[in-house]
C-alpha cells in the first residue's frame, strides 16, 4: 500500500489546528490537517445548547475575520463560533479532513519523522502538531456509585434543563461552566444546589469596559503560570443574558443553595467542605482586585472612564454561606440529578511517543515538544494564561509554525548553500 507523506501533520480542526494552518500557509509550510468529526467539532456538539461565547466577539475571535452575525460587544452563540471557524478555515483554504481519525502515532527509528495511523490508511510525516484541545476528556470523579439511582451527567453533555428527570439538581462546580449552567437550571424553576470551589469572579466590566479588556491592559492574560501552588484557576465569567458578572450571592437570593466542595458520598448523604465562605470571600477578593488595579491603571493614564461606584457594593452572606451545609441527604432534599462541572483531562492514547508527566499531559516548552518535530497546541497555560481561548491560541500557533520553519531552514542547510532567501535562523521571521 503507497503511503501518504506530508510533512508537516496538524491533528484536529478547532481553532487550534486552524489558527496553526493559518500560520503555516504564511510560512510556506506544506501541511495537512486532519478532523476525526467536523471542524470546530467541539462547539457543536459538546456544549450545551444556551451557550454563549464567555467574551465578546471583538475579543473572542482571530484576528483576519470578524463575527458577521453579531456586532463586536456582543457574545457570540455556540452555533455561530463553530460556523465562524468553518468560514476562517475557507478564508485562509485550510487544507482539512474531516472525517478522518488519528489512531497512532509513532516515532521513526533511524531517521526522522513520524509513522502516523488514521481511520484513512497511514501518513508519514516530518512534523507533528497535535492540536486535540485543551478540554479532551471529561473528569466525574468516582464520588457517587451509579447504584444511588441518580441521573449524573458531565457538563459537556448537558444540553438544557428539559434534559434531567423532575426534581431538585446538584451541580458540582462553580467554574463559568457550573456557574451558567445553575444559573440556567434556576431560571428554568428547578430547585439548585451548587457547590462552589475556589474560583476568580472578575466583574464582567468595570468603568464602560469588559474584563477581557481589563485582563489584556492590566497583563493578566500573559501571566505564564498559574498562582503559586495552583494548577489551574477556575474563572467564573459569563456572557448569557447579554453578559453578567457572576455573582453567588445573588444566585442565593435568587433560591440556589450554595455549599461548599463536594468531599464524599455515603448512604445518600453527600458530605461538603467547610470552605464555603472561604472561597466566597476569596473570589469577591479577587473581583474587588480587579477593581482596584483598573482604577489604578485609569488613574496611572489619565483615562475619562465614568465612575462606577456601585461596582463595590457586595451584599451580605447569604445564610447557605453563614450557615453552609455540610451533610446533605439528596433524596430527602429531593435531588434526582448531579451535573458535574468538574473540568477536563487530556487523552493522548493515540501519540506514542512524547514525554508525559505521572498525570499524562505532555512535557513541552511552550508547545515545543521533547521530541524533535512534534508540538503540543492550545494547552491550558502553554505559554500563558490565554493559551486555550480562542485569541490566545492564535499567537501560540505562530510561534510554533515559526519553530517549525526555523528547523526546516536548518535542515535544508547544505556545506557552501546560497541562502536563496534567508538564513536558516530567519526562515520563520
Ligand atoms: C464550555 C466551554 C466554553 C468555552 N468558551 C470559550 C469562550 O467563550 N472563549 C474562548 O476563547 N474559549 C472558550 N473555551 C475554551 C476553548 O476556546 C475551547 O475549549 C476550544 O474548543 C478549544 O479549541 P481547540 O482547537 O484547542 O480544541 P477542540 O475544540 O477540542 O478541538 C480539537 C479537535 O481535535 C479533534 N480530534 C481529537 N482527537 C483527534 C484524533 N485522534 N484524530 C483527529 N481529530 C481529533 C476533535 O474532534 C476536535 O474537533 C470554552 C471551553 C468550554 C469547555
Amino acid at each position: 500500500m503507497s503511503i501518504e507523506n506530508v510533512e508537516t501533520l496538524v491533528v484536529g480542526a478547532g481553532q487550534a489546528g486552524i489558527a496553526m494552518s493559518e500560520h503555516l500557509s504564511k510560512g510556506g509550510v506544506p501541511h495537512l490537517v486532519l478532523e476525526r468529526h467536523r471542524i470546530a467539532e467541539r462547539w457543536r456538539s459538546e456544549r450545551w445548547d444556551s451557550l454563549v461565547a464567555n467574551g465578546p466577539a471583538w475579543h473572542d475571535r482571530f484576528p483576519g475575520l470578524e463575527f458577521s452575525d453579531i456586532g463586536p460587544d456582543g457574545f457570540a452563540a455556540k452555533e455561530s463560533v463553530a460556523d465562524y471557524f468553518v468560514a476562517y478555515a475557507e478564508k485562509i483554504a485550510a487544507p482539512i479532513r474531516c472525517g478522518v481519525e488519528v489512531t497512532s502515532v509513532r516515532s521513526h527509528v533511524g531517521r526522522r519523522g513520524f509513522r502516523v495511523e488514521t481511520s484513512k490508511g497511514p501518513i508519514e510525516a516530518s512534523y507533528l502538531v497535535a492540536a486535540t484541545g485543551p478540554f479532551q476528556r471529561p473528569i466525574i470523579p468516582t464520588v457517587v456509585p451509579e447504584s444511588a439511582g441518580l441521573f449524573q451527567i458531565h457538563s459537556n453533555a448537558y444540553r438544557n434543563p428539559g434534559q434531567l428527570p423532575e426534581g431538585a439538581v446538584l451541580v458540582i462546580g462553580a467554574g463559568s461552566s457550573g456557574a451558567q449552567i445553575a444559573d440556567e437550571l434556576l431560571r428554568a424553576g428547578k430547585p439548585v444546589f451548587l457547590s462552589v470551589g475556589p474560583h476568580d469572579r472578575p466583574p464582567r466590566s468595570y468603568r464602560g469596559r469588559d474584563f477581557v479588556w481589563w485582563l489584556g491592559v492590566l497583563g493578566k492574560w500573559d501571566a505564564e503560570t498559574p498562582p503559586q501552588g495552583k494548577e489551574h484557576v477556575t474563572i467564573a465569567v459569563s456572557g448569557a443574558y447579554g453578559g453578567k458578572t457572576v455573582d453567588f450571592r445573588r444566585f442565593a437570593e435568587r433560591g440556589m443553595v450554595l455549599v461548599g466542595r463536594a468531599e464524599g458520598f455515603r448512604g445518600g448523604v453527600m458530605s461538603f467542605a467547610p470552605d464555603l465562605a472561604d472561597n466566597i470571600a476569596n473570589g469577591d477578593a479577587n473581583y474587588l482586585s480587579v477593581l482596584d488595579e483598573a482604577d489604578a491603571f485609569i488613574a496611572r493614564n489619565g483615562l475619562d472612564l465614568p465612575q462606577e461606584p456601585e461596582a463595590r457594593k457586595i451584599g451580605p452572606d447569604p445564610r447557605c454561606v453563614s450557615e453552609p451545609l455540610r451533610e446533605l441527604n439528596l433524596a430527602k432534599a429531593g435531588i434526582t440529578a448531579i451535573i458535574w462541572a468538574t473540568g477536563f483531562a487530556v487523552d493522548y492514547g493515540w501519540l506514542k511517543v512524547g514525554s508525559f508527566d505521572e498525570k499524562g499531559r505532555p512535557k513541552h516548552r511552550r508547545g515545543v515538544s521533547e521530541v524533535p518535530g512534534l508540538y503540543f497546541l492550545g494547552l491550558p497555560w502553554l505559554s500563558r494564561r490565554g493559551s486555550s481561548f480562542i485569541w490566545g491560541v492564535w499567537h501560540d500557533a505562530k510561534f510554533l509554525a515559526d519553530h517549525i520553519s526555523m528547523q526546516r531552514g536548518y535542515l535544508a542547510y547544505r556545506p557552501g548553500m546560497q541562502a536563496k532567501t534567508k538564513s536558516p535562523a530567519l526562515a520563520g521571521g
